[in-house]
């Protein structure tokens, strides 16, 4: 009692609102530790609340190989066997045209492990364009020099033609990268370039490791393999739907190559991830490719049905037209209708405060909560969240206590 007396001022607060607020976030804290949020802001893949939502199936597996399990260890013969087998082998079934994968902990340390094994002390040869639109969020010019490689940007802001990357080429490089993080496509074609004798890593960034019938046009591991690329790297907590990880996909020499590198050892993923990941891969689709695939008359049908709830116990709460993006840096600009339920912007705070959080975003004086990004087992959850949000925050004039 006495810290909810005085954490207000301690927090700065002065104005009898803000005290108001201090001591409310103080008695809402609950337990410590990370809070479950039910992502209603529309971006599927939120950086901020955790990326992709994993699968049933997934959280199941983490769970279960949490003791010991045979990680690393052959339990036939009795000796070491290879680590994450059955993991790596459910990735390299998901991409035939791949020789050999690899997995570590995210995409940033896949281009990590590429540049390095491939491009320390050597040129990395990539085009201006590439590496400006990528560069934000991850630092990637920085992060790309760190390891060695010395960075030659080639061709313009436009982009770069294949004579670009045939002049920088000569026997001191060590890769050519392609960074696909955007939608417009490149112009220069992978297969003249892999024409070129050096390697060609292509950062898929999505991680898709097909082609994604919702979103034509997303490069894929796969496509981008068949096309001449040496390795694809990928997030796995994009659009596979996975834990964090990053993938490394490619010809078998390469592969080899970056798995033997000494730094692999820094990089590497544990049994949460590997379990993780080869459940998401087994039993698709995942939460991430789900909500990509609702369609708007899916989205109408549960709006519909939490709207009835909502409205006969006396909740301001309207049917809303919506725009959900895919977010994560991945498929920047891809844009999907959706269906959001309006709310009163004063329900935002509590509705953060609650246990699970919902998260949405305020659009022309009203909160939303868009559907899209909300798994459809949680509307339950997200209905009594509203429920409580509008007990504890009723209107001016409304009476409440
Ligand atoms: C997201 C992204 C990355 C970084 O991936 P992490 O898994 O967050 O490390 C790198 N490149 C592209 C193109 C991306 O979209």
């Amino acid at each position: 009692m006495t810290e909810l007396l005085t954490a207000p001022a301690r927090t700065g607060a002065t104005r009898p609102e803000e005290v108001i607020r201090a001591a409310e976030d103080l008695l809402h804290r609950g337990p410590p530790g990370m809070r479950q949020v039910i992502n209603a802001t529309g971006v599927l893949l939120h950086g901020n609340l955790g990326r992709a939502v994993l699968s049933g199936p997934a959280r199941r597996a983490i769970v279960d190989v949490s003791g010991g399990v045979d990680l690393e260890y052959d339990l036939a013969r009795g000796r070491r066997g290879p680590r994450g087998a059955s993991a790596l082998a459910a990735l390299a079934a998901a991409v035939p045209a791949a020789g050999a994968v690899h997995v570590v902990n995210n995409n940033a340390a896949a281009l990590v492990l590429a540049a390095t094994a491939l491009a320390a002390g050597r040129d990395l040869v990539i085009s201006r364009r590439e590496l400006v639109e990528a560069g934000d969020g991850i630092r990637l010019p920085d992060l790309l020099a760190s390891t060695g490689a010395r960075i030659v940007e080639v061709g313009d802001t436009a982009d770069a033609t294949l004579a670009d990357y045939a002049g920088a080429v000569w026997s001191g490089t060590g890769l050519i990268l392609r960074i696909h993080g955007g939608t417009s496509p490149p112009r220069v074609d992978p297969a003249a370039l892999a024409a070129l004798g050096v390697p060609v890593v292509v950062d898929i960034g999505t991680g898709l490791l097909a082609p994604e019938p919702a979103l034509p046009g997303l490069p894929d591991a796969d496509t981008a393999l068949r096309a001449g690329a040496s390795l694809v790297t990928g997030s796995g907590d994009k659009l596979l739907g996975g834990p964090q990880s990053g993938l490394l996909l490619g010809r078998r020499r390469v592969v080899e190559q970056l798995r033997r590198h000494p730094l692999a050892r820094a990089l590497r993923v544990d049994k949460l991830t590997l379990a993780g990941l080869e459940a998401t891969l087994r039993h698709p689709p995942s939460p991430v490719v789900e909500a990509l695939r609702h369609t708007v008359a899916d989205l109408d049908a549960r709006a519909a049905r939490i709207l009835r709830l909502l409205t006969a116990a006396g909740v301001d709460a309207t049917g809303e037209e919506a725009e959900a993006t895919v977010g994560g840096g991945a498929a920047a600009g891809v844009r999907l209708p959706s269906r959001a339920i309006g709310l009163p912007r004063r329900l935002a705070g509590p509705l953060r405060r609650h246990q699970p959080a919902v998260v949405g975003r305020v659009r022309g004086g009203r909160l939303l909560l868009d559907l899209r990004s909300v798994p459809g087992d949680l509307d339950g959850a997200l209905i009594s969240a509203v429920l409580d949000a509008a007990r504890s925050a009723p209107a001016a004039g409304a009476g409440g206590n």
